[in-house]
């Protein structure tokens, strides 16, 4: 006799869903048993369910419901205590890495065979300014290499980190509301996003509903703000809000951007919309895929031939895979073919004209002014000292001549992270960023 009855599909599905998942969470140690004992409980929830479903007895909603809840309750315990590990580990490494490399990491280094009273101090203490290129590319080099260990594990670190959390952009916004959205609280900020969080009802795509985001943290950027979940998985549903405008007007969904520099593009190339669509097309580029295109800035002059009738342009696009497919195959303007590589801004050297320290802009910057001619402490615009002192490294002239030692090496190390940087896009990092 024919059931017209549906079986309750919710269940197995969820079930198929929450045991396929947690399955994959790569982790060892006490969050893997406990793994792997969940999943195997669920698969025995998962074989009753079938042969419910089977019998084609109905299971009433609110069961169903509970079940569901308990499962993210499951999955939300174990995601945090796989952070929890990862975290651990990579401390504990970043911990070794120092200890390994303490010569230079902090004051207080053992100094085994240094005898510590009474010897004359005619070593050039820790804290005194290198004299010379050799001394400071020395020290920057160990430095280097000290940072690029700590830099693999940093990254690892803002990996896992950055898929607990939603990037939202204020580029859209009026200055007076990004400056008073700064201004508040993140508890405040918090609970207007939740508010628009809770306006929604979130379904996925084969219209099951999602248990809401829920927001434990906010990080306030100049230009971005990190909405940060209790799982990845509210992270990742939250994504599919773009328009946060309910919230604040302007306030969006930070959508990565992903550069690609076009080698020898006509200096004439139209950069308009209708131009970028003609270059989509003849690209074989989804519509909408390029949402920019720019000459690279800052090239040096004397590498740009007056007369040059061509320059390199830099291509935003807004999915990585296309942005990929452009650096390994190069792009085609107008039939003419161009060679094509990742953009990589981030291996620009920076120096900062408020402290002339290198890495940041004086926009952000946060350092008491020093002087960029005589070293002192004054804006270097009101110097009125004769001698010429470099602040960064002590030697006769302004802090921001191209011969200074110190800039030298930080090219220097600039282009040996940019000779490590892999030549696509992968799976998780560098999109560009402005903040
Ligand atoms: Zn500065
Ligand atoms: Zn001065
Ligand atoms: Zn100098």
């Amino acid at each position: 006799m024919p059931s017209l009855e549906q079986p309750p599909k919710g269940v197995v599905a969820g079930l198929e869903e929450a045991i396929e998942l947690l399955s994959k969470q790569p982790t060892s140690g006490r969050p893997a048993k406990v793994r792997d004992e969940v999943v195997k409980l669920l698969k025995t929830l998962h074989s009753e369910a079938q042969k419910e479903q089977a019998s084609q007895r109905t299971m009433k909603a609110p069961a169903e419901e509970a079940i569901l809840d308990k499962l993210s309750e499951i999955q939300a315990t174990i995601e945090k205590q796989i952070q929890a590990t990862v975290e651990k580990q990579i401390q504990a490494a970043v911990k070794k890495l120092e200890r390994k490399n303490n010569i230079e990491a902090s004051g207080d280094a053992p100094e085994n065979d240094a005898p510590k009273n009474d010897a004359p101090k005619s070593e050039v203490s820790k804290n005194d300014t290198p004299k010379n290129y050799a001394d400071v590319l020395k020290s920057t080099a160990t430095k280097a290499n000290h940072q690029t260990e700590r830099q693999k594990q940093k990254e690892a670190l803002a990996q896992e980190q950055a898929s607990y959390r939603t990037v939202l952009s204020m580029k859209n916004m009026r200055p007076e509301a990004r400056k008073s959205l700064l201004a508040m609280t993140g508890r405040e900020i918090a609970e207007r996003c939740q508010d628009e969080i809770n306006s929604w009802e979130w379904k996925s795509k084969n219209g099951k509903i999602l248990p809401k985001p829920h927001i434990i943290g906010v990080k306030k950027l100049p230009h971005h703000l990190h909405l940060h979940f209790e799982t990845s998985y509210q992270a990742l549903t939250a994504n599919t809000l773009k328009d946060w405008g309910n919230a604040f007007e302007g306030l969006r969904l930070h959508e990565p951007v992903y550069g690609v520099v076009v080698r020898r593009a006509p200096i004439d190339t139209p950069t308009d919309d209708k131009a970028l669509r003609s270059l989509e097309e003849e690209n074989n580029l989804k519509t909408g895929t390029i949402t920019k295109a720019a000459p690279l800035r800052g090239r040096k002059k004397q590498q740009v031939d007056e007369n040059s009738d061509d320059h390199s342009l830099v291509l935003y696009l807004n999915d990585k895979h296309a942005a990929n497919r452009c650096i390994a195959n190069g792009v085609n303007i107008d039939f003419a073919h161009h060679a094509t590589e990742r953009f990589t801004p981030q291996f620009k050297a920076t120096q900062c004209f408020n402290c002339y320290s290198h890495g940041h802009h004086a926009s952000n910057c946060k350092r008491n002014p020093r002087c960029g001619k005589c070293s002192e402490n004054h804006d270097t615009r009101e110097c009125k000292n004769a001698v010429v002192k470099c602040c960064q490294c002590g030697g006769p002239h302004e802090a921001w001549q191209a011969r200074c030692p110190v800039i030298i090496a930080e090219k220097k190390r600039l282009k040996e992270l940019m000779g490590r940087t892999p030549c696509l896009f992968d799976s998780w990092e560098h999109e560009l960023e402005e903040d």
